[in-house]
């Protein structure tokens, strides 16, 4: 089965991102938010994006140009899926909304439809009980920024079938994406990682091995990270790595315990770059 249409719900980072990744390569995407208002800004964001990549020389105005026109915008959950051949939703990070969501979508998409969720660490096999098609549901990880990174982690869940992996991995593929097959276990291969890494860093700072500069230092030019850990975590924030590392602490015990430092930083209000300040200081950058 070849796909060709393609709807994103929820327009924000990593929406907007894959939306873009799809009209350039040729997918018809349906674009779906809560608002009008939403969808004007992703939209503007996308635009900016591509004509980046246009100046940069990657991508042909004309190319630029045709990948516009392939991106429709829609608020109306039902009319966005009608007739997708696949379902990427980037909704928060809230199982509630994802349950609720995938719910509707069972319900208004084509019986054939891919179902693809983009959670950086829920369980796709509780997110695919909402449904009456588990076989067609995956997770679709994407990485920030989505056209630039190159890797889509996909993710089988209990019942995802082996054509849905294989559908999903040549969709990824036409993408210009890398794929890995993981099979599902809590925070899968890269959200467990980094968040043991970015832990571990705090764990340090606690303990007074050195500062965050070192510390980014020494996994940049020494384990060549291209980002620091209080790098990363400041651009990811820390209250959303601070929910993931609760969660993989529920899932899988002791050694994922939140590092008591960086509940201090959450408590603080020192969420990262997004409000100005968390292990850095960014308000006179
Ligand atoms: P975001 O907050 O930037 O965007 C979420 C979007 O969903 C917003 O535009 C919001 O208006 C929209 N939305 C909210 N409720 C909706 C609804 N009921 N119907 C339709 N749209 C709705 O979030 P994000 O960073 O893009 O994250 C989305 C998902 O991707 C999360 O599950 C997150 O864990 C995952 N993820 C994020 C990153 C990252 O670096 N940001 C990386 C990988 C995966």
């Amino acid at each position: 089965m070849s796909l060709k249409r393609v709807a994103i719900i929820g327009s924000g980072t990593m929406g907007r991102g894959i939306v873009h990744v799809c009209a350039l390569n040729g997918f018809e995407v349906t674009m779906q938010d809560i608002s009008d208002e939403v969808l004007g800004k992703s939209l503007k964001i996308i635009e900016s994006n591509m004509q980046k990549g246009v100046d940069r020389g990657k991508v042909t105005p004309q190319a630029k140009e045709e990948a516009l026109t392939r991106i429709h915008c829609v608020t109306d959950l039902e009319r966005a899926v009608i007739d997708a051949d696949l379902v990427i939703e980037a909704v928060p990070e809230i199982i509630e909304l994802k349950w609720e969501i995938f719910a509707k979508l069972d319900q208004y998409c084509p019986a054939h439809t891919i179902l693809a969720t983009n959670t950086s660490a829920k369980s796709i096999t509780e997110i695919a009980a909402a449904t009456k098609r588990p076989e067609k549901v995956i997770g679709l990880h994407f990485f920030n920024p989505v056209h630039v990174m190159k890797l889509v982690e996909i993710i089988c869940a209990l019942e995802t079938s082996e054509e849905t992996y294989e559908i999903a991995t040549a969709m990824c593929q036409k993408m210009g994406k890398e794929t890995v097959k993981i099979n599902e276990y809590p925070g899968f291969v890269t959200t467990r990682i980094n968040a043991m890494i970015g832990n571990e860093a705090f764990n340090m700072l606690q303990e007074g091995l050195g500062t965050p500069e070192d510390i980014d230092k020494a996994l940049k030019l020494g384990l060549n990270h291209p980002m620091g850990p209080f790098e990363m975590v400041d651009l990811v924030g820390l209250d959303v790595r601070l929910k993931i590392l609760e969660y993989l602490h529920q899932t899988l015990g002791e050694k994922y315990r939140p590092a008591p430092l960086m509940v201090k930083y959450v408590k603080a209000g020192r969420l990262g770059r997004k409000v100005g300040k968390g292990v850095y200081d960014y308000t006179d950058k």
